[in-house]
């Protein structure tokens, strides 16, 4: 009997999220998809799902809002069962700031939502997943970003302290949970085809930017997914605390 795998993939509305979220479901059972406002992306995202076979449902939570997550969770448990598999993917840039001008509004924004929502989401997902609860175990694989190495884009400096952090938190949960049957892996991307940029450098930037990297072209979100989904799958047995750059060699 093929055991049906249920997945959360937070920030699933759009971009890699959404990529994730589309591969997951060509490969059956039951997707999650996270969104945060754009209610409608997420919905064709589920639409693409279901016609590739798989289950769908649309969840809305703020990342920076805990009681919302615990809820979001909750409304996993209720629909699919069981969580197999958590992506950490939501998150976003909140503002180009250099450190000189950076305010405390930014630095709570985004450390709330790339970081602390990322921390209640492996909470809740332990909780259900580690055998050490009664779980079946699991796989959880957070989003990072080469800024966490490279520091950043230029006044993107806090944002890459959040990716930082999301890069300790995979490490260390994955040594915590290393019994209790989850595995805990990162991707950092590097500079991706996204609608992130859009607000904060111009819906072109990806294309503009590509001069300056390795491969003199920006990523595409299904290169994530690809390498996401094998992190996933039960092909990875043997890789836990694994932080995987797929980021064109930038
Ligand atoms: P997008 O802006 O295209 O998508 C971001 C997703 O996260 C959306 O689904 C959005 O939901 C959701 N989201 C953002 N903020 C919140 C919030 N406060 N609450 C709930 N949901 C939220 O970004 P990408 O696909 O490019 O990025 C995905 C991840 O990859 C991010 O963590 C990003 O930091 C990381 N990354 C991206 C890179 C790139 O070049 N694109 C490079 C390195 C890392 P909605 O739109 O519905 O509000």
């Amino acid at each position: 009997m093929t055991v049906r795998t249920v997945s959360l993939v937070t920030g699933a509305s759009r971009g890699i999220g959404a990529a994730i979220a589309r591969a997951l479901g060509r490969r059956g059972g039951a997707v999650a998809v996270h969104y945060g406002t754009h209610r409608e992306e997420a919905d064709a995202v589920c639409a693409e799902i279901r016609a590739d076979g798989g289950e769908a449902m649309a969840l809305q939570a703020d990342m920076g809002n805990e009681a919302q997550i615990v809820t979001m969770f909750e409304k996993v448990d209720a629909a699919f069962g069981p969580l197999d598999c958590l992506v950490n993917n939501a998150g976003g840039i909140i503002a180009v700031k250099p450190v000189a001008e950076v305010d405390a509004a930014t630095v709570n924004r985004v450390l709330a939502v790339n970081l602390a929502g990322p921390i209640y989401c492996c909470r809740e997902a332990v909780r259900r997943m580690s055998t050490a609860r009664g779980g079946r175990g699991g796989v959880i694989l957070n989003i990072s970003s080469m800024a966490a190495v490279l520091g950043g884009l230029p006044h993107e400096v806090h944002y890459a302290a959040s990716k930082g952090g999301l890069d300790s938190l995979t490490i260390g949960l994955a040594r915590e949970v290393a019994t209790e049957g989850i595995r805990v892996n990162a991707i950092r991307p590097g500079v991706i085809d996204t609608p992130i940029h859009a607000a904060h450098h111009g819906a072109s930037f990806a294309t503009d930017f590509a001069a300056n990297l390795p491969m003199k072209r920006a990523g595409t979100a299904d290169e994530i997914a690809e390498a996401a989904v094998w992190l996933l799958s039960s092909s990875a047995s043997y890789v836990t605390g694994a932080i995987l750059n797929v980021s064109g060699g930038r």
